[in-house]
């Protein structure tokens, strides 16, 4: 099975290597966007709604992109040679009504297409329209059955049992698109996570990623909350990796996140590779800002996503960006932007001595 997650995509887009290094701005490689922020769950460790975490303090659950704008982006998206769009959270994407049009007009102009979602609307049309045109889904997990659901995310019971049934049907569609799962792990879940994985794979799904709850942006708190499972985490890991094979991969990325708190550098290289545009029509930094004002590059709600992006006023806000200063949060970025600014800094002379 080849592999889909690395810190090294970014060595394939010297248009945007090049670009950095002169200070200039090019059109990203991948962009998020929020059609929505309404959102049918309530997962405790959401960092758009939880207290505790700082994303989404300027969030309003009453934001959508409207459908007229969203054909705007589509268009500038396809216009700029945009290579791939994600839709995420804020809220639920799809249930956004309109989500398939966007979907078929985004990849009828060569982009391609992925979503993470909560699964509860994986049905008709929106499965379908991914099934058709979408590399890839990721639907995000927390639990093992249907009270431990109910519990993790405020809804009524009955919900996983429904999601396991949209997930069966999804892979029974023939689609190439691939259904992957995100397992949250948290102290409530952890000695629940190789049955789960199990049972995944036995739905279907092409890959389990494991990855840690972010429940502070307290480094020290964050870590001791993890420290305290750790050990059985790995044994869990270890357990369900054994279901491996040529259909099924578990993906570890859980670890200690305190890296990915403190910033040493002065500048975010990834910004030149992906964006996010949120419901209230913003353009964003990063999923670790939005809905931040600090991580608001402009509004888009007056001109189109391209105009904006081409500014002067984008240019300067995208290298002012300070993360020594600006993110001394959890960035899902760091690994990235470590291994960039690592090339970016190579000698010209010497980067022949490989
Ligand atoms: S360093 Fe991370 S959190 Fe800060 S702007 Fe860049 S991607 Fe976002």
């Amino acid at each position: 099975m080849s592999q889909i997650y690395s810190n090294l995509k970014f060595l394939g887009f010297g248009d945007q290597l090049d670009a950095l290094r002169e200070r200039r701005v090019v059109a990203p490689v991948h962009i998020r966007i929020k059609p929505i922020n309404h959102c049918n769950h309530n997962c405790w460790y959401c960092a758009y709604r939880a207290d505790q975490l700082q994303l989404g303090e300027q969030m309003d659950l009453k934001d959508r992109i409207p459908e007229a704008k969203m054909m705007e982006i589509a268009d500038d998206v396809v216009a700029m040679g945009v290579k791939a769009v994600t839709f995420s959270g804020g809220g639920e994407p799809l249930l956004y009504k309109t989500l398939p049009e966007v979907v078929e007009r985004l990849a009828q102009g060569g982009v391609r297409v992925a979503t993470l979602t909560n699964g509860s609307n994986l049905q008709g049309r929106m499965a379908e329209a991914f099934a058709q045109h979408g590399t890839w889904i990721r639907v995000s997990l927390d639990s093992w059955d249907d009270d431990s659901y109910a519990k993790s995310r405020g809804i009524a019971s009955g919900a996983f049992t429904r999601l396991i049934e949209n997930m069966r049907a999804f892979t029974k569609l023939g689609s190439k698109c691939v259904l992957g799962t995100s397992f949250i792990v948290s102290q409530d879940n952890h000695s629940h996570l190789a049955e789960t994985c199990a049972l995944l794979k036995d739905v279907g799904v092409d890959h389990v990623k494991v990855a840690a709850a972010v429940v502070s942006n307290d480094v020290a708190e964050n870590n001791r909350y993890h420290r305290a499972i750790m050990a059985a985490v790995s044994d869990q890991i270890e357990r369900a990796s054994a279901l491996n094979d040529d259909g099924f991969q578990v993906v570890n990325h859980y670890h200690e996140t305190d890296e990915r708190f403190e910033k040493d550098y002065q500048t975010c290289p990834f910004l030149q590779f992906l964006t996010v545009i949120g419901a209230d029509q913003h353009v964003y930094t990063c999923q670790d800002k939005a809905y931040t004002e600090l991580g608001s590059l402009g509004s888009i709600k007056e001109r189109s996503f391209k105009e904006f992006w081409f500014s002067d006023e984008n240019r300067q806000r995208l290298y002012g960006v300070d993360p020594s200063q600006h993110c001394r949060h959890h960035c899902v970025a760091h690994r990235k932007n470590l291994a960039i600014n690592d090339y970016l800094r190579l000698d010209n002379d010497h980067r022949f001595f490989v």
